[in-house]
């Protein structure tokens, strides 16, 4: 019997950051993945936006979120020797007078000052880029390159003799008083980073996910160049030479297919204000692990204490998962309460 400290069963950005913050803490660990292509996490922009811009407000907990998230990813960068995570402004393209307006005032709240910048700009060729009543950048925003990071660091994991390339059968979980065994491994506890399939396993089947599938388009235009990204109904993302086109919103339609409707939706609103021709080069569908009341879902089983679960990232996954990784090892190291707003238990088992 091998014995490890946790299995993780999920090497998207959940198991890999909770990975590494464990290994970090001297505990051993035993990563399994399936090794899929179209997981939310590598379909993912990559994005960290500092705010939600309909409503123009601060994301969710940014103040504590965003500085940690990238430090997390500068200090991966050290230990895998390439860089992950890119600084880039997100311009704001303003559809009328209007929401310029409604900037100029928000850029006035306190709250604010340190995540967009009171500037109204027309920082782009008008030929290309349709942008008449001006555009406004968020400030600290950035991305992760996620595939790459996760390749990484699923070599690194690799080289650690700390993973395993196997989908996880929960019919051989083997409970002990204090420990569980599984497929010749013992562990003190399973944490379970599976994202969407978590639908499929039937120890947290019970989670209210509200889950949502997203498309992304890597495309080239024939003229346009930009060196910031920008957001107008979809975004782009300047991508290794290339652009990152997105994102849809679809929560009936729940695979990891690309559709034609999709690209078609994302096509249609990019040419809405990009005057080029636009060139398709990739086209990528996830299901994110949305859930009904907007907030992760972390904790420990109330009935089975050797598992735990680690999801609920929603569509802000790299922004969120070093700090609530962390809150989780802190919990599973030192019995640290987790917030209220994160635990499982504010949910009952049905
Ligand atoms: C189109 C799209 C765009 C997005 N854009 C952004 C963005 O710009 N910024 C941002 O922060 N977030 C974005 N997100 C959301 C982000 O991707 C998620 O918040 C995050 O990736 C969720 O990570 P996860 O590890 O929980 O899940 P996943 O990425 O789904 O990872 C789960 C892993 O577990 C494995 N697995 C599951 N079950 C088993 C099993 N039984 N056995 C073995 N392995 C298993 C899967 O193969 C997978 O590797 C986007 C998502 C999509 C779909």
């Amino acid at each position: 019997m091998k014995k490890v400290d946790y299995i993780i069963v999920g090497q998207g950005l959940a198991g890999s950051v909770l990975a590494y913050q464990l290994l970090e803490n001297k505990q051993t660990v035993l990563v399994i993945d399936e090794e899929k292509e179209n997981t939310s996490s590598r379909v993912a922009a990559g994005l960290c936006n500092p705010v939600v811009f309909k409503r123009l407000t601060k994301s969710w907990l940014v103040d504590d979120v965003l500085a940690n998230a990238k430090s997390f990813y500068q200090q991966q960068e050290k230990l895998l020797g390439e860089q992950f995570y890119f600084d880039i402004p997100i311009y704001k393209l303003f559809v009328d007078e209007k929401e310029a307006n409604f900037w100029k005032q928000k850029s006035n709240e306190p709250q604010l000052f340190d995540w967009i910048n009171h500037k109204i700009e027309h920082p782009f060729n008008q030929t290309y880029l349709d942008h008449k009543f001006g555009a406004a950048k968020t400030l600290q925003s950035g991305y992760l390159q996620t595939a790459k990071w996760l390749n990484h660091f699923r070599e690194f994991l690799k080289k650690s003799n700390c993973f395993l390339s196997s989908t996880f059968d929960y019919s051989k979980i083997d409970f002990k008083k204090d420990s569980v065994i599984w497929n010749g491994y013992e562990a003190k506890q399973i944490i379970f980073c599976e994202g969407y399939q978590s639908i499929y396993n039937p120890y947290f089947k019970w989670l209210p996910f509200k889950l949502t599938k997203g498309e992304v388009l890597t495309v080239k235009f024939e003229t346009l160049k930009l060196d910031a990204a920008i957001n107008k109904g979809v975004f782009i993302l300047p991508y290794n030479n290339n652009y990152k086109l997105g994102a849809t919103y679809n929560w009936s339609d729940l695979n990891e297919e690309t559709s034609q409707k999709g690209k078609d939706e994302l096509i249609k609103k990019a040419t809405k204000f990009i005057k080029d021709n636009i060139e398709v080069i990739e086209h990528k569908a996830g299901v994110r692990p949305t859930v009904s009341d907007r907030r992760p879902l972390i904790g420990v089983h109330p009935q089975y204490k050797q598992l735990g679960v680690f999801n609920g990232l929603g569509t802000k996954g790299v922004m969120l998962a070093p700090y609530f990784a962390q809150k989780l090892v802190n919990c599973l190291l030192n019995n640290e309460q987790l917030p209220e707003e994160v635990n499982i238990n504010r949910f009952k088992i049905v």
